[in-house]
């Protein structure tokens, strides 16, 4: 860069600071294999490995009409899903706004908006015919201690949700009595995770599918695990030897033993409403990267190295820098950075910056997304090597943002994992994008659940 001489040692000590090594690489992937041992063993561990209870793979031939309820991301989605068998399917989807105070308020409030959306939904745009209850499927992506298919208990919330009277309840029979109270004539007849539901969405059209991934606001995975492996599992002798088990890996590293953690992540974390808890998740994804960045730049405005020591109100303010502007900005390759600019200058209002300040702010958007996506491989490569499958090869599916949009984040994850094992046995592992799949494979599980019941 062509930036001040101060500009150019705080970028050589930034990239340093993010860069996670591959030494430091190896050492994540080792704890991630404990972690996920120490979860399959027994309750309470960090990483809590939990069994979905979902334990088919789909056919391709599944058909009829079924609900999805997408609790969990930026917006609440409902959707209707035709299935038609040989692979084929429709869906009409509808989304709707959480508003701020529901998602901090009352349980009970936030169910009964539920229960009107899908109320809305169901008159509005569906196709059913209301003399027998509809079967749904609900994406819930919190950390629930799952007691059946349609039966958990919040264990925690994350993502910036914290309702009261929730935690230790079970979620299905709290949403299924607003549907009462309401007089909604559906049955929630699953209770999936995103990752499971993007999974199965997933292995409806590639098999082979064995990981599902999100790279959204949060982040988390799930993965088909031998039944013989899970050592906590207690349920009667069973005619399947594999169930999807949903990880819950943003808890990784609640001990703060391998993650780099740098002061910009310790401000994020004591500032958020959860500190100390989702510490992977809060190097990873969406709800954060933006903050991070925010942190690192005002650290450096404090030094005088940016923007001549001049802030702006918007700057300053908590989650005021968005994590599609680290796309935009990496992204921007015009002479004089126009779209770094833009963001500066017209979205955030600071008075003036020169070529320098926009060359190291977009150093810093990519410092900080390119050590998301290497802390993402090691999870991955974690799972991998847990299930064997490094050895043969996987087809994981991955939805969100994050990965869809951040430039070059499919290829960091490749190159951390050429770095641990080398080129032939990275390029063994397929990502695919599988945008929005997680509703599919929630409708897809409802399925199965409602034929097997
Ligand atoms: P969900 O909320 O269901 O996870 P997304 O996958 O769209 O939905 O993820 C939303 C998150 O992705 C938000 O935290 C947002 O800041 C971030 N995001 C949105 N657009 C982009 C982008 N262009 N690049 C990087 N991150 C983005």
């Amino acid at each position: 860069i062509d930036g001040t001489p101060e500009q150019q040692e705080a970028m050589t000590a930034l990239h340093h600071e993010f860069n996670v090594t591959t030494q430091r690489a190896r050492t994540i992937v080792q704890q991630f294999v404990e972690e996920m041992e120490k979860g399959l063993d027994h309750e309470g561990a960090t990483v809590p490995m939990i069994p979905s209870f979902v334990t088919g793979r789909p056919t391709g031939q599944e058909k009829g009409k079924y609900l999805a309820l997408d609790l969990g991301g930026t917006n609440l989605r409902v959707c209707e899903f035709e299935l038609k068998g040989d692979g084929d399917f429709s869906v009409h989807q509808q989304k709707y706004v959480v508003a701020e105070e529901l998602k901090t308020g009352d349980m009970r409030h936030l169910c009964d908006f539920i229960a009107d959306c899908v109320d809305n939904f169901i008159t509005e745009f569906g196709s059913h015919h209301v003399d027998h209850s509809i079967q749904l499927g609900f994406t819930f992506s919190f950390a629930v201690n799952q007691t059946d298919i349609n039966r958990g208990t919040l264990m925690h919330w994350t993502k910036g949700f914290n309702c009261t009277n929730a935690i230790h309840k079970d979620v299905v029979v709290l949403l299924q009595d607003a549907f009462l109270r309401k007089n909604v004539q559906v049955h929630v007849a699953a209770l999936v995770n995103d990752t499971v539901g993007t999974l199965m969405a997933n292995a409806y059209r590639y098999p082979k599918t064995s990981m599902g991934i999100i790279l959204g606001t949060g982040t988390n995975a799930a993965y088909y695990e031998k039944l013989g492996k899970i050592k906590k599992w207690k349920g009667a002798e069973q005619v399947f030897d594999e169930m999807v088990i949903n990880m819950e890996w943003g808890t990784f590293d609640l001990e703060r033993r391998v993650l780099p953690f740098t002061i910009y992540d310790n401000k994020l974390d004591r500032e958020s409403i959860n500190p100390r808890k989702q510490l992977f998740e809060k190097m990873i994804s969406g709800m954060y990267l933006g903050e991070i960045t925010r942190n690192v730049i005002l650290q450096l405005v404090d030094e005088r190295i940016l923007f001549s020591g001049e802030s702006s109100a918007d700057l300053n303010k908590q989650w005021g820098f968005e994590t599609a502007y680290l796309s935009t900005m990496v992204v921007d390759d015009t002479p004089q950075l126009d779209h770094v600019r833009h963001i500066l200058e017209e979205t955030l209002q600071i008075p003036s910056t020169t070529h320098g300040d926009r060359q190291v702010v977009k150093e810093i958007a990519i410092a900080v997304g390119r050590r998301a996506a290497r802390l993402s491989a090691c999870g991955v490569a974690g799972v991998l090597l847990h299930t064997g499958d490094i050895h043969t090869g996987a087809d994981i599916a991955i939805d969100g943002s994050v990965y869809e949009h951040f430039p070059h984040f499919e290829k960091y994850m490749v190159e951390t994992l050429q770095e641990l094992y080398g080129q032939d046995i990275a390029n063994q592992v397929r990502f695919s994008l599988a945008r929005d799949g997680s509703g599919f494979g929630a409708a897809m599980i409802a399925m199965m659940a409602h034929k097997a019941s």
